[in-house]
């Protein structure tokens, strides 16, 4: 058991905590302590009121004439700017569409296009799966080559041989965060261009894509942006790329008049370029309303809070669970962690599973990892002492022995 002055700490850094009225925002289930907003963001009130407006009164009522009466014709634009806002990018340079593997395979091919002498598309040996496999299809497709290297290998890597370095900004298992103004002016400096993955990146971690002039970039809808399951991805690129770039899926909305019902296609000019067919209405709709929790948010506030729930953590698992054969499977340095943490644990899984059946939800990544999200607008400096109460107890009374633990499930 935690000593009783450890949560009341806690507590007073809650009762301190300039974020505390935005938990109000959300949905929360009850008796359940939610740590993995980094996977699926919990549903803020304004989500659900947006998409019901867009079923009940503008699908329901407005039909066909909601397209204009309603603004869906313009819907992935104002959603893309107002992530816009989170991620340093002024208006007018990002949609929100797809899913995050479609975006990076459109903005590859698009960043590809740009770089018809170069053949290599560089990457980190551990970027999330669905990255890579997109890498390696594409590179397939056109007779490129992918590098995957080590992490602390990227920089050095970036030659005049490189085309395209793509990255995820915070890493999906470790949290660590690249230095995106440093490795893109030095893929500039040999002409080679930046595709960016934002997934573990926009709504907690401020970043500036605009001021590192980033070519590209790609982020998911429904991790800290709280979109709602399949929420839609966004994909950024710059103003100075809009007019070269083309992506290679052509569909009629990323056409100039889609109105016109031309044979043929002529890419519209701007960001619209970069869709392809019909967005998905409700689905926008609800990332929308979503995005409302951020309105009045100062993006400082949010890192220095969830750096400081991460440092809170940090603390405890060091006082109480190395000793219990857990080992830190994140990165330490506060300037280079995003907002979540990994540890493992030889029962990594069965231990995650005995967790969830207290009511403590986080996720497990194979092959021993155990990880948890905390997401500055609802999580409270409490939690991470529940968490680490509820692990000292699992771990006490053996519950993580349980024979039904033995058995992987589908989703974990
Ligand atoms: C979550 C995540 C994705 C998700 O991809 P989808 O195609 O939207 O399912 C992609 N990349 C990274 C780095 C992620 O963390």
């Amino acid at each position: 058991m935690l000593d009783r002055s450890v949560f009341e700490r806690l507590v007073g850094l809650d009762a301190a905590d300039p974020l505390q009225d935005r938990r109000h925002l959300f949905h929360l289930p009850q008796g359940i302590t939610y740590l993995d907003g980094n996977s699926l963001g919990c549903l803020p009130h304004s989500a659900r009121r947006r998409a019901d407006q867009a079923v009940a009164k503008e699908w329901g009522e407005g039909l066909i004439r909601s397209w204009l009466g309603a603004q869906w014709l313009t819907l992935p634009g104002r959603v893309g700017d107002r992530i816009g806002r989170l991620i340093g990018a002024a208006v007018g340079q990002i949609v929100a569409t797809d899913s995050t593997s479609i975006t990076l395979y459109k903005v590859l091919n698009a960043a590809l296009d740009l770089q018809p002498k170069r053949l290599t598309i560089l990457t980190d040996q551990d970027n999330f799966p669905t990255d890579l496999y997109i890498l390696d299809s594409v590179a397939q497709q056109r007779n490129c080559r992918v590098r995957r290297v080590r992490q602390d290998d990227v920089a050095a890597e970036i030659d005049d041989t490189v085309a395209v370095v793509a990255l995820t900004h915070v890493d999906y298992k470790s949290a660590a965060i690249y230095d995106m103004p440093g490795i893109t002016a030095k893929a500039h400096a040999v002409g080679a261009l930046t595709i960016w993955d934002l997934a573990h990146t926009a709504g907690a971690i401020p970043c500036d894509v605009d001021g590192c002039q980033v070519d590209f970039a790609v982020g998911c809808g429904y991790k800290y942006l709280n979109g709602g399951p399949g929420a839609p991805a966004f994909l950024y690129v710059a103003k100075r790329h809009q007019h070269a770039a083309r992506q290679p899926l052509h569909g009629w909305f990323g056409h100039r008049a889609p109105f016109d019902f031309s044979p043929s296609y002529d890419p519209a000019v701007g960001i619209a370029r970069f869709l392809s067919g019909t967005p998905s209405v409700v689905a926008l709709s609800a990332l929308d309303g979503a995005l409302d929790v951020f309105e009045g948010v100062e993006l400082a506030t949010l890192r220095e809070k969830s750096r400081r729930m991460v440092s809170e953590f940090l603390a405890l698992f060091d006082a109480h669970l190395v000793s219990r054969g857990f080992v830190l499977a994140s990165e330490r340095d506060p300037k280079r962690r995003g907002s979540h943490i990994s540890f493992s644990h030889p029962q990594g899984y069965r231990i995650m599973r005995a967790l969830a059946d207290r009511g403590i939800i986080g996720d497990f990544r194979a092959p021993d990892v155990l990880r948890f999200g905390f997401a500055p607008l609802y999580n409270r400096f409490a939690d991470v002492g529940t968490l680490i109460e509820a692990t000292l107890e699992v771990m006490e009374a053996g519950t993580w022995q349980r024979e039904e633990y033995g058995v992987r499930q589908a989703v974990t």
